[in-house]
């Protein structure tokens, strides 16, 4: 939270009135972020993951700083090309790719694509014939609390094939990457997959495939309402993995932090439409916002992810809430499993902030479910 976003929450109150839940992103912290990554991993480059908040300001503040971009579809590549980066400077990172769209980027400049299976580099090299390609290795999600299951990549075991027959159908075997699972609490778990990696090094080596690069992934942390360690914390773990595991054979390294780019430097205004209880001995009260799981807080489900919510009235004896979106679905509901404290006083009205929301919100909002429009965004 910062000053600057309370100050535009105040002044967008007086001049327009109410106008639904809202996210202002903070131009500041993001640039903080970003010097705090490439101070913490001075010889990584930082591929920021799109996908966690691509509105065309973040964009392009973080191609004036230097960034490069990590793309999950031939839309984003477009959205980043449209700040005068250049196509060098993006990764087509998803594994999962129609050939037309490899097709379509590699027309707009992209050379390096992610892949995680033989089927995978045989679009590529058909599509992006030369380009440069890093294989996805499974990663175990433990520690991170938003983990990323077996959806990407394959077994270590795995890897070595898939970048030989990228190298057999004359791709470039550029490297592995993996991702230890979103908001991973634990900076040691980048320490299985960097050993792992260096044993495919190896291994290529001695079959005359020269690997070049790794790929850190995402994972870096934002503060919801547990604290977390620094980013220099990751730094130093990380490092300390690449020497033990590469020693003075350090390759390449890419990060591609999302949530820890743009996580903190967001907050969501949003207001108390009800407050009721179930029965008349009911302990706990239902607290309706106008923001739900359908308006952009999507991570809430499952409750993994609990998000820092102030109201007027902090401060105030507190009680267990169950805090429920707006909508007609009855899965439309952020915690209830674990109800969440919130003021006695707080009454019908109040406007609430909901802290740590500048990463994957606005665009895991539904476009119109129900009739409530999509979350808006001010980036300031
Ligand atoms: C989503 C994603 C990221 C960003 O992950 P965070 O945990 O938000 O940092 C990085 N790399 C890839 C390939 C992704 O899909």
């Amino acid at each position: 939270m910062t000053q600057k976003i309370l100050d535009f929450l105040r002044a967008r109150r007086e001049q327009n009135g109410d106008d639904g839940p809202c996210l202002v992103v903070d131009l500041d912290v993001v640039r903080d972020n970003y010097r705090l990554f490439a101070h913490a991993l001075p010889d990584a480059r930082v591929f920021y993951a799109v996908k966690a908040n691509p509105d065309p300001a973040v964009l392009n503040l973080l191609a004036g700083l230097g960034s490069c971009f990590d793309c999950a579809s031939v839309t984003e590549v477009e959205q980043v090309l449209a700040t005068g980066a250049t196509a060098d400077r993006i990764s087509f990172g998803n594994t999962i790719k129609k050939e037309r769209d490899i097709a379509r980027a590699y027309r707009l400049g992209i050379r390096l694509f992610a892949v995680d299976c033989e089927a995978e580099v045989e679009k590529v090299a058909r599509a992006a014939p030369g380009a440069r390609v890093f294989c996805r290795m499974l990663c175990e999600g433990a520690g991170a609390e938003w983990p990323l299951s077996r959806k990407f990549g394959c077994d270590v075991a795995m890897a070595p094939r898939v970048l030989e027959r990228a190298h057999a159908l004359g791709l470039v075997a550029h490297g592995l990457s993996f991702h230890v699972g979103s908001q991973q609490n634990d900076p040691g778990m980048w320490d299985g997959a960097l050993r792992a990696a260096s044993m495919i090094f190896r291994d290529l080596a001695e079959r005359g495939i020269t690997l070049s690069m790794v790929n850190l992934g995402g994972g870096f942390p934002t503060r919801y309402l547990k604290s977390v360690p620094a980013t220099e914390v990751y730094g130093h773990a990380i490092l300390s993995s690449l020497r033990k595991h590469f020693g003075n054979a350090i390759p390449e390294t890419i990060i591609e932090p999302g949530r820890g780019m743009v996580g903190n430097a967001g907050v969501i205004e949003a207001e108390v439409v009800l407050i009721s209880r179930k029965s008349d001995e009911d302990p706990v009260r239902w607290v309706y916002l106008d923001i739900g799981k359908f308006g952009g807080l999507a991570e809430t489900m499952d409750e993994m992810i609990r998000y820092p919510i102030r109201t007027p009235q902090d401060g105030d004896a507190t009680e267990p809430c169950v805090i429920a979106g707006p909508t007609c679905d009855s899965v439309d509901v952020l915690y209830e499993k674990v109800p969440y404290p919130l003021p006695v006083s707080l009454e019908i009205g109040a406007k609430v902030l909901i802290e740590g929301t500048g990463a994957y919100t606005t665009t895991y909002s539904a476009v119109g479910f129900n009739g409530f429009p999509p979350l808006k965004s001010y980036v300031i």
